[in-house]
């Protein structure tokens, strides 16, 4: 079956006092109908600039140099008129500071108003009763009243609560949130993360959601995409990445976080995340790897798919590194 969006080969560039960079490079995933597509990795790990190229919203002076963004089988990035019909209709955005994205001097309504005004066809009055419908969609109480107040008399929380009212007013077929909740208290991050299931369960829409929390991923993920350096490290279904990693990378950083039951020693990545202006030659994860051998600083691996199917991987060693573990997975083990 096609893929709702097919993102292949992205490559964006950035010029800087250092140089050129890329911070996104050979960028590939898909994401499937009504399903949700997690792009997990550091800062600095290319996954929010490579979705505001796919969004169509990558600040200046970035450029994308290479590759296709193709929703429902057609180029967005070639055919500019389409891509502006679908953005905040068929493919919404949400941000990590609500803040900066609303207008401080429109009502929450107003907001929501303006939408149906560019995409839709109803009269103001209608309108204003769907944002009411809304807010009350995405768990905010008390919404004939918090739809006449302005973005700063709400709370972090009920402001991105908003963003998702605004954002799935139009009913889109894909939502791309970039972490959504980062700004947020646990509690609160929780609650928007439900609220988004709902929302999903109830519109059907497919999502991409950045972030760099193994949680909020193991929360929501149907499919992972791992991101190292501006590139996709692994890529598979959410039980197969997050209990059987098959690349170092991944492996390291399911290890630097607490395991869900508890039962296992932290070990923090040594290292820190590469500069873009001097990524490591080779496989960029390697002067970090616990794994690495001369070879891997040669070759840039590319994304390819383990034998079996169905997980992408860009470790040209991978299939020899786990390949005992496999052994002890099907005997009845489990590595992580
Ligand atoms: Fe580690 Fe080498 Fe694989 Fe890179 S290619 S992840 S350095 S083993």
């Amino acid at each position: 079956m096609r893929p709702l969006l097919r993102v292949s080969d992205l490559t964006v560039e950035f010029p800087t006092r250092e140089g050129v960079i890329r911070p996104a490079d050979g960028v590939t995933w898909e994401l499937e109908e009504g399903r949700t597509l997690v792009i997990l990795g550091e800062s600095g790990s290319g996954k929010s600039v490579s979705t505001q190229a796919v969004g169509g919203i990558l600040p200046y002076p970035g450029r994308v140099v290479g590759g296709r963004v193709e929703y429902k089988g057609e180029d967005l990035l070639t055919n500019r008129r389409l891509r502006q019909r679908l953005r905040g209709k068929e493919i919404a955005m949400v941000f990590q500071d609500p803040l900066s994205s609303l207008n401080p001097g429109l009502r929450v309504g107003g907001h929501i108003v303006e939408m149906f005004k560019v995409h839709g066809n109803i009269s103001r009055a209608e309108a204003w009763q769907r944002a009411v419908e809304l807010l009350d969609l995405v768990q905010i109480p008390d919404p004939e009243d918090r739809v006449q107040r302005y973005p700063h008399e709400l709370s972090g929380g009920m402001r991105q609560r908003v963003m998702l009212a605004i954002a799935v007013s139009q009913q889109p077929s894909i939502l791309i949130a970039d972490e959504p909740t980062t700004a947020l208290d646990a509690t609160v991050q929780a609650q928007i993360i439900d609220t988004v299931r709902d929302l999903q369960r109830n519109l059907g829409t497919a999502i991409v959601l950045i972030t760099h929390d193994i949680g909020v991923a193991a929360a929501f993920a149907d499919d992972i995409a791992v991101m190292y350096g501006g590139r996709v490290v692994e890529r598979g279904s959410a039980t197969d990445v997050l209990r059987r990693p098959r690349h170092p990378y991944t492996e390291a950083l399911l290890s630097s976080v607490p395991h869900v039951e508890g039962r296992r020693e932290l070990a923090p990545i040594p290292g820190a995340p590469p500069r873009l202006h001097e990524l490591p030659s080779g496989c960029a994860f390697h002067p970090r790897c616990q794994y690495a051998k001369e070879s891997c600083t040669r070759q840039v691996p590319e994304l390819r798919p383990l034998a079996g199917g169905g997980r992408l991987v860009a470790c040209d060693l991978s299939e020899q590194l786990y390949a005992g573990v496999e052994t002890a997975e099907s005997a009845g083990g489990e590595h992580t």
